[in-house]
């Protein structure tokens, strides 16, 4: 089971529907293979719940009922001549894309169709020894650690955990020596890049 968890405010928020999609994809990992964590996902909806329960009946605004009558009587839409869409699955959503090299040992790939809008997801490739730039965040980065392992000045990250920072934190993971670290970014603002890598931003798209 992973060591490191999220944030209970990140999981309340993920049981509450409030999370941004490439989010959610990060989270859904970790949930995966995390028991813990599903059990916290599951106590904070069962607490929704109970308090939409009992939460005050609140008044109709004005002419509210009469266009929910309305809205009951008005005949059913065709149903759209597409098939609805459907959630990809993680390994659907890997696929697509295409890796951009940033030497012969590191490599990203942008996937920001599948987050929302303003939202960055990216999956980061290092071989074992590499170190990713040196970055600080503008907003929350939430990262999964897919295949290998990284370490970063808080310790060590390997399959299914999950690495949560916010704009004070500055960091530098390094892939562990001996195995491809393959992991999955979102963020909901661009990273704070120094070096060649801040130039090379727009393309990255990190
Ligand atoms: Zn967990």
């Amino acid at each position: 089971m992973s060591e490191r968890h999220p944030l209970s405010e990140t999981l309340s928020a993920y049981a509450a529907g409030a999370l941004p999609a490439g989010a959610r994809l990060v989270l859904e990992v970790h949930l995966d293979g995390c028991a813990h964590c599903r059990t916290e996902v599951a106590r904070f909806e069962a607490l929704g719940g109970a308090l939409l329960c009992e939460a005050e009946p609140s008044e109709l605004a004005p002419g509210g009922l009469e266009r929910a009558l309305a809205a009951l009587d008005r005949p059913t839409p065709e149903p759209p001549s597409e098939p609805p869409s459907r959630r990809l699955t993680l390994d659907e959503v890997l696929a697509r894309g295409f890796w951009i090299p940033l030497g012969p040992s590191l490599a990203v790939k942008r996937l920001s169709r599948f987050a929302d809008p303003g939202e960055r997801l990216v999956l980061i490739r290092a071989a074992g020894g590499q170190a990713l730039p040196e970055h600080g965040h503008a907003g929350p980065e939430r990262l999964v650690v897919l295949k290998g392992a990284f370490e970063d000045q808080l310790g060590r990250y390997g399959p299914g955990d999950l690495s949560e920072r916010g704009p004070d934190d500055r960091h530098q993971p390094v892939a562990v020596p001996g195995e491809t670290c393959l992991c999955l970014s979102a963020t909901d603002a661009p990273l704070r890049l120094s070096g060649i890598a801040r130039w090379l931003q727009p393309v990255l798209g990190l």
